[in-house]
């Protein structure tokens, strides 16, 4: 066999062996085969179609696989699958990405985004424990839209006139002290009903809610019946000792913010919910985080805030 003849060979089994990964990594996604139209779970096994494991329902009579009725379906190429989780676990920007997949910017930007929309609802229900609540704020962006409805900014520039609040997008982040519990939610005005509608989910009736002391999440915090306390900030501007502080959750904005703001050179306020979402995976599997975590979480199993 000639050098190049190995090079094509080993491609070739490497090219296999993603497809065959990928395939097997959509298939364990399911704790049971439910289909993907009724959510029966009265199936039975149906010949194959692309590589999947087909199953005939027999509540409905329809054909399904793992990935019916979730975000990744009507992606073609399902070999790709597994080299695109890779891509989101290193954290690639969208153009790094194309290069590896082989496939344009746009294309790299439409998968990124599909892999990510399921992750959006899968944030923590009824914590237990201290929960740190803080806004941040990002600046409306319209990043990659075509349209924009507005004169685009120079980087870096100011977003408004000072003291307006017009340009800036809320983002409510909750973290449950020493677990790896995120919730986020992208507000359009943090107001106490816009903040009561973000944590409703998440509190519990042993829930110990701790703020930085602002009106809105105060108010909340009363409506729904949580305990709260607010953290004293002192004439000096320093924050009081002891356990009620905001400092994870202060931290948690600035790892976002430092990862949109320099590694992506920012995200836009539509895409925001699932960059956060994207986040949450790596709070919740830190250095083990995989691709077949982006994969299964993808078609819409929770793996996170559990
Ligand atoms: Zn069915």
């Amino acid at each position: 066999m000639t050098e190049g003849q190995l090079d094509e060979l080993v491609l070739a089994v490497e090219k296999r062996r993603s497809k065959t990964k990928a395939l097997r990594v959509l298939e364990t996604a399911w704790d049971v085969p439910k289909c993907g139209h009724c959510a029966s779970l009265q199936v039975v096994k149906n010949g194959h179609s692309r590589g999947l494991q087909r199953y005939c329902c027999r509540a409905c009579g329809k054909t399904f696989s793992a990935n019916t009725g979730t975000p990744l379906a009507k992606l073609h190429s399902k070999e790709r699958f597994f080299e695109q989780g890779e891509c989101l676990a290193k954290g690639m920007t969208v153009r790094a990405a194309a290069a590896t997949l082989g496939v344009s910017v746009s294309t790299a930007f439409r998968l990124r985004h599909r892999f990510l929309q399921a992750v959006q609802a899968h944030q923590p229900q009824h914590v237990s424990g201290l929960l740190e609540a803080d806004e941040t704020y990002f600046r409306q962006s319209q990043k990659g839209s075509r349209k924009m409805t507005r004169a685009s900014r120079a980087r870096g520039g100011k977003a408004t006139p000072k003291g307006s609040a017009r340009d800036l997008v809320p983002v409510l982040i909750g973290r449950v002290r020493g677990t790896h519990q995120v919730s986020d939610s992208v507000l359009t005005a943090m107001t106490a009903g816009q903040a009561e509608d973000a944590l409703r989910p998440v509190v519990g009736p042993d829930t110990l809610l701790c703020t930085d002391g602002s009106g809105a999440l105060r108010t909340a915090a009363a409506r729904l019946g949580v305990t709260s306390k607010a953290i004293a900030v002192g004439y000096d501007g320093r924050v009081s000792e002891g356990v009620y502080h905001v400092q994870t959750v202060n931290n948690h904005h600035e790892r976002f913010k430092t990862w949109v703001n320099r590694q992506l050179r920012g995200v836009s306020t539509k895409h925001l919910p699932n960059h956060l979402a994207w986040m949450r995976l790596w709070e919740w599997f830190k250095e083990g985080i995989k691709p077949e975590h982006f994969v299964v979480s993808g078609l819409g199993k929770q793996l996170i805030n559990r």
